[in-house]
């Protein structure tokens, strides 16, 4: 269940632009010299800087689906230009258009769901010998048998699924439909802007493909744009990789360092931390320990008010009220302590329990044995004119935090009260209850 609420429409919202911009841009039938200049030599050019990008970030897999995706361009353009040259097809035309429907998103799906697991240089030479290898067989068919291949290719062997609309041979379509369902199950196993961007890159093939011939910039635009939706997800992967924590989702310690010079003359910062955790971590162990830490990111991040949630580090979480005041802020504060405190987590799997301890055999005993609470404390304070940085700031959140910790827990103190003016609850809760 978490991996569908880990599903993020921002991990596909740059590789969509960049598919319907791109739409847009190969349906124009006449582009102006400049825009014609550039989509003539920008594939070769995304192919060397954004291949360089890749290798300089360890990420073949991107790589190779630059060169799948490159030596598809090169090799249909060739036959393009001969086409808008003399009008005519070349007679290997239909051979080699058939050939690349098949084998680029064959290509395609075997290397976006390879994963990079062995040694940059043993991977990239076990990549190109299957590029190599499968290429080469494919090539030398269909030199020697070109007939035999185009007939075997263009064969209609499901005629009851085949539609007017297919402008590709029918083999290639069950071969799309495989690697898109191959790479829709690696996105929801790993929900990542790489995952997401391969599959927007696989539609943005199969909607260019049957184009080729049929829009004068088509190729060159949509091989372009597939090739610039992988080269941003790197950037963009790399960019949450600095950023994001990648456990709990929420943005990391850095992206708090970035965001707190610029948080202007008035501003909040609350601490939250997670009340006896480390008990926690010690009855139910670790793992459960990290699904509460993904339950309590996903209470502080619908923070209102326009507060901002970021992993501090460890249990510790920070609050960010940007532009605000402390009594603005204090509601806010409050319902999210109590949203956490209310939340029944389910636990997940049976065998993060303690099987053979005593604790173990006392709680299978115990009604609530799958489900647990937790409840955080809060500490708030609020910019002060003799403050001069964020980190003072923080610093008298944190004091603030410790008295709420000093007051029992589960509750907000603001930096500078009184501890008994704290807002508390009435029962403590025990911590693995
Ligand atoms: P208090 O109520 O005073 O905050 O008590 P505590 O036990 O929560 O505080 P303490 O700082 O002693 O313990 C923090 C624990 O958080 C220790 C560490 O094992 C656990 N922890 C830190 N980061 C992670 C994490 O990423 N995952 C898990 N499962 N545990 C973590
Ligand atoms: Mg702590
Ligand atoms: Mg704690």
């Amino acid at each position: 269940m978490h991996r569908l609420k880990a599903l993020r429409f921002s991990h596909f919202l740059p590789s969509l632009l960049l598919l319907v911009a791109g739409i847009a841009a190969a349906s124009l039938q006449l582009l102006n010299e400049f825009f014609t200049s550039l989509f003539n030599v920008l594939p070769t050019l995304l192919l060397i800087l954004g291949g360089a990008f890749c290798l300089i970030y360890s990420r073949q897999r991107e790589l190779f689906l630059l060169v799948v995706v490159y030596c598809a361009y090169f090799v249909l353009d060739t036959q393009a230009d001969f086409f808008r040259a003399t009008g005519k097809a070349r007679p290997d035309t239909a051979l080699v258009f058939h050939l690349c429907s098949l084998l680029l998103p064959l290509f395609y799906g075997i290397y976006a769901a390879w994963q990079e697991r062995t040694h940059l240089v043993r991977d990239l030479v076990a990549r190109s010998a299957v590029l190599l290898a499968v290429g080469a067989v494919a090539v030398g068919l269909a030199q020697r048998y070109p007939d035999g291949m185009l007939e075997w290719l263009a064969q209609i062997r499901w005629p009851s699924l085949h539609g007017e609309w297919m402008s590709m041979v029918q083999l290639a379509y069950p071969v799309f439909l495989l690697a898109f369902i191959g790479l829709i199950a690696q996105y929801i196993y790993k929900p990542r802007p790489l995952h997401a961007a391969q599959l927007v890159g696989l539609v943005g093939l199969c909607l260019m493909l049957p184009k080729t011939f049929l829009l004068p910039h088509g190729l060159n635009v949509m091989s372009s744009q597939v090739m610039l939706i992988l080269a941003v997800a790197v950037a963009h992967e790399a960019y949450q990789m600095a950023f994001r924590d990648e456990l709990t989702g929420l943005p990391g310690r850095r992206a708090l360092n970035e965001r707190l010079p610029r948080l202007g003359r008035n501003y909040v910062i609350a601490m939250a931390d997670v009340d006896h955790f480390k008990k926690f971590n010690d009855t139910h162990g670790h793992d459960v320990g990290d699904q509460v830490l993904r339950v309590v990111a996903s209470q502080l991040r619908k923070i209102g008010g326009g507060g901002k949630a970021y992993r501090y580090g460890g249990e510790e979480f920070t609050l960010v009220f940007s532009g605000k005041t402390l009594d603005e802020c204090r509601p806010h504060l409050e319902t999210v302590r109590q949203a956490v405190e209310s939340y029944v987590i389910q636990l997940r799997d049976k065998g993060n329990r303690p099987q053979n301890d005593a604790k173990g055999k006392q709680r299978r005993g115990a009604a609530a044995a799958t489900s647990v609470t937790v409840t955080v404390s809060i500490g708030v304070a609020e910019k002060e004119s003799d403050q001069r940085t964020p980190e003072e700031v923080i610093k008298a959140a944190d004091r603030a935090l410790y008295a709420a910790k000093a007051a029992g827990r589960n509750c907000v103190i603001q930096h500078g009260q009184n501890r008994r003016g704290a807002v508390r609850v009435a029962a403590a809760k025990t911590p693995a209850a």
